[in-house]
């Protein structure tokens, strides 16, 4: 039986190290810290939780939920070192964060079939099972590593994150569909448009001008924006009408009820083949959620906008896994090295624990002979991983879980319960538990038939 190397002691690594273990699988857990340091981390321990202490919500079928609970039938070493470790923190998972680095320790350092070495990792080995768990700030030598690995366009090192609404949420007596001058790539309107007129746009300028950002966590956000992706509000403030010849431009853009251009325009793309969510075009941002929340639905269509995920910018190493992953986390072109954690696409602490456990499992099956297993597509692992490996790899941006990223529940069911929420969610995890149970008993391997897509 091989051995495997696992390149940082983080959530990810962490959790992976554990469950191959765990399998009887002989693991070297590779840690820079303390010698080398990242911008984040504070303290040399284990699984560190870099910001915030919460793994957020516990409310019962709420797909961060769903995540957790998934993990936890699957014995996770850090769900168990959460509990522990748990604090008052309403429907959230909130820890202390000492409690909970000492709990990982303690399950990690003893551990017969895990040898800890602490050094800054600079190459992949070049043979052996792998799994690159190195995080969003991944050390600049293994980063100049990974993009030899994968194609330096492959590779990025920065996060800027638009908005997404639930499609269902929007206005379609006010937006039109239209692609600009009529030019699309196969011939259909490829975007959503939400008009506005000159006094709703200064009103949006206004709210925009005023509005909260959040604080820079590590110097390495503060960044000195590139040009081309720019937050909207650094362009609001280079002056009132900047917006409108930039992500807010309307040319080209034929309102069918007027016959016109409108004044300004903010575009939303589809996000998945469901056409359930659209994100908005180039609204990446460093506003606070309220924030976003109040000022985003007074875009003309958007009054009543859910919104699935706020926008964001900050320092974030990451691969382009559709490109790169098979569902498994191995590289196609490699396939004993895993990437695990934010660096293989997904954002989060829960999201990145997920992922380490789903890359521990699968290499610990491919250490001792086996198959690698992908998750049924109807479990919240198995739709992490199927988005990290499916999404367009032209508009890759990580993601947290989200009932999105799960399959559409039936149309018979979803016409039955399509005035109660609730209960659509507490189907998709009923449907979720079933496959995954059926997938531990070997029984079924998804009940869904994209499956093996
Ligand atoms: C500033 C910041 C704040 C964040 N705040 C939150 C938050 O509040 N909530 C949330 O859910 N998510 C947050 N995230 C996103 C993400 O969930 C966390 O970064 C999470 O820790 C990622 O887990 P990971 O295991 O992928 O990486 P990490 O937990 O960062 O672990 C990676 C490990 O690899 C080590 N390493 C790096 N390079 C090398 C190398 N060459 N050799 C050996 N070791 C190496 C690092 O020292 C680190 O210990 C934040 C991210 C950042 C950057």
């Amino acid at each position: 039986m091989g051995s495997i190397e696992i390149i940082g002691a983080g959530l990810a690594g962490c959790e992976a190290a554990f469950q191959a273990a765990e399998a009887g699988v002989k693991v070297v857990l590779h840690e820079m810290r303390p010698q080398k340091r990242t911008p984040a981390h504070k303290t040399d321990a284990f699984g560190e939780l870099v910001c915030s202490n919460s793994l957020k919500s516990e409310q019962v079928h709420s797909a961060p939920w769903l995540l957790k609970q998934e993990m936890r039938r699957l014995d996770s070493l850090l769900m168990r070192a959460a509990e522990a470790a748990r604090v008052p923190g309403g429907h959230a998972l909130t820890v202390d964060r000492e409690v909970f680095s000492r709990e990982i320790t303690n399950a990690i350092q003893p551990h017969r079939f895990i040898e800890v070495r602490r050094g800054e990792i600079t190459q992949i080995p070049r043979s052996g099972i792998v799994i690159v768990a190195t995080g969003p700030l991944t050390s600049e030598a293994l980063a100049n590593e990974i993009s030899r690995l994968t194609g330096s366009h492959r590779l990025y090192f920065y996060d800027s994150i638009s908005p997404i609404v639930c499609a269902d949420s929007i206005d379609f007596s006010v937006v039109f569909r239209a692609s600009r001058y009529g030019k699309s790539l196969d011939g259909t309107d490829d975007y959503l448009n939400c008009p506005f007129n000159k006094e709703q746009y200064e009103t949006f300028v206004t709210a925009l001008l005023g509005a909260a950002s959040y604080e820079a966590h590590i110097e390495e956000d503060k960044i000195p924006y590139f040009e081309g992706c720019l937050p909207i509000e650094e362009i609001a403030r280079r002056g009132r009408d900047t917006l409108r010849f930039g992500p807010m431009k309307p040319a080209g853009l034929e309102d069918p009820r007027t016959g016109r251009w409108p004044y300004a325009a903010v575009q939303l793309r589809q996000e998945n083949q469901r056409a359930d969510s659209y994100n908005l075009v180039g609204f990446q941002n460093h506003l606070r959620f309220g924030d976003q929340a109040r000022i985003f639905r007074m875009i003309p269509g958007l009054e009543g906008a859910e919104f699935v995920r706020f926008g964001q910018m900050h320092r974030n190493t990451y691969i382009n896994s559709p490109a790169l992953l098979d569902s498994t986390l191995q590289l196609k072109s490699d396939p004993r090295i895993f990437f695990a954690g934010q660096i293989s696409g997904v954002e989060g602490y829960a999201e990145s624990i997920a992922t380490g456990l789903v890359a521990g499992r699968n290499a610990a099956a491919l250490a001792r002979g086996e198959e690698p297993q992908r998750f049924p597509r109807e479990t919240a692992f198995g739709s992490l991983c199927h988005y990290v490996t499916h999404a367009d790899p032209r508009h890759f941006q990580p993601a947290n879980i989200t009932f999105d990223l799960l399959p559409p529940l039936d149309k018979p069911t979803k016409r039955r319960l399509r005035h109660d929420k609730k209960a659509r969610h507490a189907e998709v995890c009923r449907r979720a538990a079933e496959a995954f149970e059926g997938f531990r008993d070997g029984s079924s391997a998804s009940l869904y038939h994209e499956v093996s897509a």
